[in-house]
């Protein structure tokens, strides 16, 4: 055992672009995971997109009327299970008790900040270090079929993002100049949004890479190790017990994602953060010609579909059943529908792939839309947690944001709405 080496617990988007900062300033770390290998979390196979364009928390007005519509029902894109919603009535109350428009503005800005440093620094990471997770960089683009919605969409990015976000708006004829394989559904669509800032890639690749990066800088990935229990001496960390040791240590950072506020709830520390499960599907297009180039986001119900090399992804839904594991076919055939409505040309050729991938992960959803980044009450406990639905989006300026204020050096963007105690 490193002498004053930092213990992080968790080894997704999180937790190893943590260890990596945290190298990078001289520090030793040592990461364990109760998986049996990193990123098979929510950092597995989610939609993979880096978008400071969509800095908005879950909890506006809309949103919310549309999760409530969906209690009890498995055919909607988001839905409450019945049975679930004592253990998130609290949270749910903070949640809508953040859905203000004020807050919803100020949050939104906070998350933006975080995001537009993080994306500048993902940038900066993948040219120093020459690997590549089929990333794009030609921008996201938003899909409308209402104009009324455009106009919103296009106020909401102008007041909380305002010049720094290039954004282009877009009629259907240079929508389909864009993205040509929407020609069959132009009629359908009034317009779109171009963020020409955002990017997407493969965060599983990523977390792989970056894997690789932290071992090779030093830092130790210990897989297979469950973290049972943090020990604190004096209100102090002190230790963590593992199934398989007890480790000592005298900085511990929790980057266990939804799982997160289980280690906390025994140390009294009560982190507003629950589960939102996800899902995605991925198809093989190898050797399908005109195939989408680029990620696209359909506005109001939250569906991704994001192409990689000789695949295509489309993630979304969003369930509160806890850590419920069951595998709904509506769901999926939901998505499918999606594809369908956005591609159906890609759709009928790929729709009898039996090959194809289904997944499902679980969103740490904090109740304000704000992760937690910094030190908890407890002195030497960090967290950097409850990054929600833009985990992959938010890691790398986290981990950033983080590593600064361990070492005590200055932030590069201010810390407070971030803050680990709020
Ligand atoms: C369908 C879907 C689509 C998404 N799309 C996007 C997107 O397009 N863009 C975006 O920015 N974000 C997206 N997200 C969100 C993003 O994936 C998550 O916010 C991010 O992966 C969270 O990373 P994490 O490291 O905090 O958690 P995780 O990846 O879940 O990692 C937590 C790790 O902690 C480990 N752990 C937990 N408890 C313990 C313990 N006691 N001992 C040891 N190890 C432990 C787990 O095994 C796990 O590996 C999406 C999520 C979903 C579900």
């Amino acid at each position: 055992m490193e002498k004053d080496q930092i213990i992080i617990i968790g080894g997704g988007l999180l937790g190893l672009a943590t260890a990596n900062a945290l190298l990078d300033r001289g520090e030793k770390v040592l990461v364990l995971d109760k998986n049996p290998e990193v990123a098979s979390a929510a950092s597995f196979a989610n939609a993979g997109m880096l978008t400071p364009s969509q800095s908005t928390p879950w909890n506006s007005p809309s949103d919310i009327a549309y999760i409530l519509s969906g209690i009890g029902r498995k055919d909607s894109p988001m839905s409450v299970s019945f049975g679930a919603i004592p253990s998130y009535f609290f949270w749910g109350l903070r949640f809508i008790l953040n859905s203000t428009p004020s807050r919803f503005e100020k949050i939104s800005k906070g998350i933006f900040y975080l995001a537009k440093h993080s994306k500048e620094l993902t940038e900066k990471f993948r040219l120093k270090e020459e690997f590549s997770y089929d990333e794009s960089t030609n921008g996201t683009l938003k899909l409308f079929r209402d104009r009324e919605r455009l106009q919103k969409s296009i106020a909401l990015s102008d007041r909380i993002y305002g010049d720094s976000n290039a954004i282009n708006v877009l009629n259907q004829k240079e929508l389909i100049e864009l993205e040509p394989a929407l020609s069959k559904v132009r009629k359908g669509l009034v317009g779109g949004i171009h963020y020409k800032d955002d990017e997407a890639g493969d965060s599983y690749k990523f977390c792989k890479a970056l894997e690789e990066i932290v071992r090779k800088k030093g830092g130790r990935i210990l897989v297979n190790t469950n973290i049972k229990k943090i020990l604190l001496n004096k209100r102090r960390v002190n230790s963590v017990v593992t199934d398989r040791a007890v480790l000592q240590a005298k900085r511990i950072i929790v980057c266990a994602g939804s799982w997160s506020p289980t280690l906390l709830k025994e140390l009294k520390i009560k982190i507003p953060v629950k589960p939102v499960k996800g899902y995605s599907l991925t198809y093989n297009t190898a050797g399908i010609r005109n195939t989408p180039k680029i990620p696209v986001i359909d506005e109001s119900i939250h569906i991704a579909i994001t192409p990689y090399k000789n695949r295509i992804r489309i993630a979304g839904t969003a369930e509160f059943v806890g850590f419920n594991e069951d595998v709904h076919p509506k769901r999926f055939n939901y998505l499918n529908s999606k594809l369908n409505e956005v591609y159906p040309s890609l759709y009928s050729t790929v729709k009898d792939d039996e090959e194809a991938e289904i997944w499902f992960g679980f969103r740490p959803m904090s109740a304000d839309g704000l992760p937690f980044i910094g030190e908890s009450k407890i002195k030497g406990l960090y967290l950097n947690t409850g990054h929600g639905h833009l985990g992959w989006t938010l890691a790398m300026g986290s981990a950033d944001l983080l590593a600064d204020q361990i070492v005590g050096a200055e932030t590069q963007i201010d810390s407070k709405p971030y803050q680990a105690n709020r």
